[in-house]
């Protein structure tokens, strides 16, 4: 398309439609042409596909006809949400001047157009395109290479709430901590794309990871590029941030400037997230857990629906990001918890307070859509809105012996300046239109000026209503009519049988104008009525300037209060996280945990949040409640393992996420489904539960636990909390219980977290003679006429039995082959009676020899020998090798 035979064979418009296509080569391009946005070539093939719209064709291009599709403008959302939802990015390219202008420079002029804007899943503003529960975050990645190993940092910008953060990462936990934000769009500079070590991760996430060209990404330019957008002459005063977090910084201001071309979204300053701060949970284990999305990717059967109580778009966003990165500082925790704990006592308030937060729009995406000049009279009304409900709130708290986050919350709400809040409500109409072009969205007495107008303009209405009458008297015609088109402005009609009494005479020749004449009725105008209509025009333009300066005036002055509205918005959504969570815990009765430094795993009467909910509005049995102590015994630190074996369907992989999920409310800072939960802050969860199946990319089922099970047998330290389900499942007995055993032992004695381990080798519990801090629980049935009956209670002590060939009944397996199912059975266990696992214990060596010899690996080389690594003898003086002595002596 682009050569140069292509070029010179173009008309005028092909040729700079050519041009612009060249510069946007991955971009559906939506070229403006009246009213609608018209597409051609490739992109209409594409596009007509995907939107399921008419392909027709507009003339030709070198011999060919041009392929072409287009959408109305003022639909343009509804196409733009599907095609970005189909992972196509738009580049919209308007009419840049009036086509009088084009005239002028002549006949064959082509109005001029460039593209205003770049719409992409990462940088969305429209209301129709942003869901009001999720954030949308555009995320860079970079690496800057030197030293011995490479930093990674990722920046992550929200442009419709202005949300800005950055936090360094690493190889191992870059997955986890991308999925943790959980991106829209992740641009990556190309030279990593492509990097073969790299690409695992971004196979994972597909079509968000998209290439961009490396300058953006470049860190000896960064801080300038930063400082320049904020207007700073230096970013001192942001903190200090390092060269990879200033390089993914840039690159992602860079990309919403590349995207939104001529406008700025009022991003807040780059705040650090540090990785210590939050509860690490691997990509699986947040995958297996349902916390926001269920493992077929529906919101629905997730932990986050599930305590959903929240009010607001901004407040449900926040609980997402709470339960997406917990906590891990039992002061904020014990923050958080006081909030609930507070609006849990005072009922009143917290019904009140969620009654006024109901009413609460949008306000930061409101604020984003101005100030990137694609705001309407309804985000201006929905600011004057949200400050009113902000007024309401403060006055709710006001004299209120506030816990410290609601104080806060509470500050930056009375900050919030009531001049911006008095100007919208004595400037605004109670009913706003969608579009500012057409005004009338300044209410009556505003401005004294545009009033004076509009009386003009309604008086000279009704003047021509007047003269209707008055020239139907004139002429004696009844039938006379003042009408409006928008060819001739007003006009007289009157029937063409009629028409004589208007041309009849010299006087009423030149009183009526002739205008045109139809089949049947003549038209005419009087010098009269043209200049009504010139006054109405007139009028009618000059309100519409008064409107749209003061839809100017009004912008600048919100986006001139960005900050202190987003504070407040910030605020709002705080309130209505933390009403939420009290409404869930009274109505779900859940009690407030205690969670501190200690290794505590302590959980009486548990239940898995999302199961209980479930039975419950199904009316079915309640659900039973279990207790859980993976405390560590005695005086010692390192946590207990429970070993939890019972029949399938027996109630295991519930318990083992029931007590996940706990841990991970506890540190959202959430009230727990539990009678009582005393919990030691866990840095990091690792779960291995459920067939996450992998084959679809070409791993068996095998391999993957395998894989997830390693990275946790590598990882998991001392204040971690593991969950494993039937380790070993997927390969022969044999191997999967040597498998299985010797994991446990791993976690024992090595990683010494605190573990749940559910299983189906019951051998495994012999275990527990060698192992002081493994204990053997069990899933309790009961028989009853050859059936079993589970009673989904945990208890101390191992399953008999597996009851395989019980359930296999109840699933309905026909009657003969449980039978012969039984016989075969008796027959295997008579075997295994002469060969008992249980001398493993006695026969195995013991694991610590090879443990120790493995710590030693795992820890890798100590401080000391890494310090006299990096020493370079030859390049030293007597002095500082003797100085180096000391300071290695010091470091013992
Ligand atoms: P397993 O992992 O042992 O095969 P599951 O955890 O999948 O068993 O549970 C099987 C069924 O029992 C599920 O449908 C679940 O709803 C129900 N269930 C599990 N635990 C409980 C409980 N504590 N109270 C009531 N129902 C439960």
């Amino acid at each position: 398309l682009v050569s140069e035979e292509s070029r010179a064979s173009a008309t005028p418009m092909m040729e700079q439609y050519i041009e612009i296509k060249a510069n946007n080569p991955d971009s559906l391009l939506f070229y403006r042409m009246g009213d609608f946005y018209e597409l051609f070539f490739e992109d209409a093939v594409d596009a007509s596909r995907a939107l399921g719209i008419t392909l027709t064709k507009r003339g030709q291009h070198m011999g060919q006809e041009i392929p072409m599709c287009g959408v109305p403008v003022h639909a343009a959302d509804d196409y733009l949400q599907k095609l970005i939802s189909l992972g196509f990015r738009v580049a919209v390219c308007e009419q840049v001047e009036d086509p009088a202008e084009a005239k002028k420079r002549g006949a064959k002029s082509v109005v001029r157009r460039d593209v205003v804007r770049l719409v992409t899943p990462g940088t969305l503003t429209e209301e129709k395109l942003l869901s009001p529960s999720e954030s949308n975050y555009l995320m860079a990645l970079s690496r800057i290479r030197g030293g011995a190993s490479p930093q990674l940092a990722l920046a992550w910008i929200d442009i419709s709430t202005g949300v800005f953060q950055l936090a360094e990462t690493e190889e191992a936990r870059l997955l986890a901590d991308i999925l943790r934000i959980d991106p829209r769009e992740l641009i990556v500079p190309d030279s990593i794309f492509f990097d073969p070590e790299l690409k695992p991760v971004f196979d994972v996430l597909g079509r968000v990871a998209v290439p961009q060209p490396a300058v953006l990404f470049d860190s000896a330019t960064a801080e300038n590029r930063l400082a320049r957008f904020f207007g700073v002459g230096t970013l001192d005063g942001f903190g200090s941030f390092t060269r990879a977090e200033l390089a993914a910084a840039a690159a992602a201001v860079a990309y919403v400037e590349k995207t939104q071309i001529a406008e700025r979204p009022p991003l807040g300053l780059p705040e650090r997230q540090s990785a210590a701060s939050t509860l690490f949970i691997d990509p699986a284990t947040r995958a297996n857990l349902e916390l926001v999305k269920t493992l077929s990717g529906d919101r629905n059967g997730s932990l986050l629906k599930a305590i959903d109580r929240t009010v607001t778009g901004g407040g449900a966003r926040l609980l997402a990001e709470r339960l997406m990165s917990p906590l891990t500082d039992p002061q904020e925790i014990a923050e958080r918890q006081d909030s609930i704990a507070f609006l849990l006592a005072e009922t009143t308030l917290a019904d009140r307070l969620r009654d006024a937060s109901k009413r609460v729009p949008d306000m930061p995406r409101a604020l984003s859509r101005l100030a990137l000049d694609r705001g309407g009279p309804r985000d201006l009304g929905a600011v004057r809105h949200g400050l009113e409900v902000a007024r309401d709130v403060a006055s709710l708290l006001s004299k209120q012996d506030l816990p410290a986050e609601l104080e806060g919350a509470y500050e930056d709400l009375v900050l919030l300046p009531a001049s911006l809040e008095g100007l919208l409500a004595a400037m605004l109409a109670d009913d706003l239109p969608l579009l500012k072009r057409d005004g009338g969205f300044l209410r009556e007495g505003a401005i004294a000026e545009l009033d004076e107008v509009r009386a003009l303009r309604d008086q000279s209405r009704r003047v021509i209503a007047g003269l209707q009458l008055q020239y139907a008297e004139e002429t004696g015609i009844r039938s006379l009519k003042i009408k409006h088109n928008n060819v001739l402005g007003y006009f007289i009609e009157v029937s063409a049988g009629n028409a004589g009494a208007m041309t009849d005479s010299d006087a009423a020749r030149s009183r009526f104008i002739h205008r045109q004449t139809m089949a049947s009725a003549m038209r005419f105008t009087t010098t009269e009525l043209a200049d009504l209509e010139s006054r109405i025009a007139n009028a009618a333009g000059q309100a519409l300037e008064i409107e749209l300066q003061a839809f100017d005036r009004m912008t600048a002055e919100i986006v001139a209060a960005a900050e202190p509205i987003k504070a407040a918005a910030r605020a709002l959504a705080v309130l209505d996280v933390a009403a939420g969570l009290a409404a869930l815990a009274e109505e779900q009765g859940y009690c407030r945990p205690i969670v501190d430094d200690s290794r505590m795993f302590a959980i009486t009467a548990g239940r898995h949040p999302v199961v209980e909910q479930a039975l419950r509005r199904q009316a079915l049995s309640p659900f039973i409640a279990n207790n859980c102590d993976l405390s560590p015994t005695g005086s010692g630190t390192n946590g207990a393992i429970w070993l939890l074996t019972g029949p399938n369907m027996g109630g295991k992989s519930t318990f083992l996420r029931q007590n996940a999920l706990i841990a991970i409310m506890a540190q959202m800072g959430s009230f727990v489904p539990a009678g009582s939960a005393h919990i030691g802050v866990v840095d990091r969860l690792f779960s291995r539960v459920g067939a996450s199946d992998d084959l679809a990319r070409g791993r068996s089922t095998f391999m993957v636990e395998m894989v997830e099970t390693a990275a946790i047998l590598n990882q998991a330290g001392d204040r971690s909390l593991v969950i494993l389900d039937e380790i070993g499942r997927g390969t022969a007995t044999f191997d999967g219980l040597s498998i299985a055993w010797a994991a446990v032992e791993h976690l024992h004695e090595v990683n010494r977290c605190r573990a749940l381990f559910a299983t189906h080798f019951h051998e495994l519990t012999a275990l527990s003679e060698k192992l002081d801090r493994l204990s053997n629980v069990t899933m309790r049935v009961k028989e009853w006429d050859g059936d079993v009956i589970f009673l989904h209670e945990v208890g101390p002590g191992a399953a008999d039995r597996s009851y395989g060939i019980q359930v296999a009944r109840l699933a309905g397996l026909p009657a003969s082959v449980v039978a012969r199912a039984r016989d075969v059975l008796t027959r295997l266990e008579d075997a295994d009676r002469k060969n008992p696992a249980s001398q493993l214990i006695d026969d195995l060596p013991l694991f610590q020899v090879a443990v120790r010899r493995e710590t030693a690996l795992r820890s890798g080389p100590s401080k000391v020998e890494e310090a006299v690594r990096v020493l370079d003898l030859d390049d030293m003086t007597p002095r500082a090798a003797l100085d180096a002595l000391y300071e290695l002596k010091k470091q013992l």
